[in-house]
């Protein structure tokens, strides 16, 4: 069984180096992934309260008998929570749905500037850090010009940012500013688009190491230090998808993948878009 090693975040908490994501897995089949996952080795599982399935990752991670503090548990709040309260609340409900005794990481899921309250959200998140209700806070889909705001009005660093990112979009921008600031880049939708995984480029890395396709864009992601959470409802897949901590890219290869970026296009505008 492999075990994925974890990196220290800012705020002191270990966070595996890949983890599972869950939408739009729901009901029993999405209990059933969490619980196989967990069977396999996988020690963070990625939900939010808008996938509307933090009921089955609880479910599944009860299923799986693996120890609560094995696991590292991520979840996610919308707009309607953009307040010091509002994250309070959306804490709790999170934790409670999950049937969980804590949650691990709790993010802003969109920043919604429309709206202009992540601020204060944020304050809410450093609130529940300081009170211990848990253990590392951050942001998802959060521009640098975001991250910023943040940073100057409450003085604290999240400990994740997490964003879209493949070969095909290294938000390179995103990605310095987040070293810059000791910001950890977790990587959602890893693995697409689809044709990402019959590119040429990573067919010949895939033949030339004997790998799969997935596990060499995931090896890409973990050699450029971001955290991947790649989704997979196959415990056949899952197990491919962990099996990738036994091998390395070359410099050359990590370069040619980086290479294939197409820029910012394909990247939905967290401007304009949020919920
Ligand atoms: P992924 O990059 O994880 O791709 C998932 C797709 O790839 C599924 O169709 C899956 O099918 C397939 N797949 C998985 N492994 C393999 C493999 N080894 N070979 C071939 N196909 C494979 O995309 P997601 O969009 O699911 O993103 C991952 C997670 O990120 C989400 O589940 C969610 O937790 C999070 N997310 C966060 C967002 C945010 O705003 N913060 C937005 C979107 C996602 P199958 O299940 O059949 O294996």
């Amino acid at each position: 069984m492999t075990i994925a090693p974890t990196t220290i975040l800012t705020h002191g908490a270990h966070l595996p180096v890949l983890g599972l994501g869950t939408y739009p897995l729901r009901g029993a089949e999405g209990a059933a992934a969490v619980r196989t996952a967990l069977e396999v080795g996988y020690r963070l599982v990625d939900t939010a309260e808008n996938y509307r399935n933090e009921d089955a990752v609880g479910r599944g991670i009860r299923d799986s008998g693996v120890p609560r503090e094995e696991i590292f548990v991520a979840t996610k709040f919308n707009r309607e929570w953009h307040s010091v309260d509002g994250a309070r609340h959306a804490a709790e409900a999170s934790r409670a749905r999950l049937g969980l005794d804590y949650i691990d990481l709790l993010l802003i899921h969109w920043p919604n500037p429309d709206q202009d309250t992540y601020v204060a959200a944020f304050e809410g998140l450093v609130k529940l850090l300081d009170a211990g209700v848990v253990r590392a806070i951050g942001t998802s889909n959060f521009k640098p010009t975001h991250l910023q705001r943040l940073i100057d009005a409450t003085g604290t660093v999240p400990d994740v940012n997490q964003i879209n990112l493949n070969p095909y979009a290294t938000r390179d921008a995103t990605v310095a500013f987040h070293t810059g600031h000791g910001i950890v880049t977790e990587a959602w939708s890893p693995l697409k688009p689809s044709s990402l995984l019959s590119d040429e480029v990573i067919m010949g890395i895939a033949a030339a190491h004997d790998r799969s396709p997935a596990q060499i864009v995931l090896r890409w992601h973990l050699q450029r230090g971001f955290v991947p959470i790649p989704k997979s409802a196959s415990p056949q897949r899952q197990r491919e998808n962990l099996a990738v901590f036994d091998f390395e890219l070359t410099a050359d290869e990590v370069a040619a993948i980086t290479g294939l970026d197409r820029g910012e296009a394909g990247v939905t505008d967290s401007d304009s878009f949020g919920h």
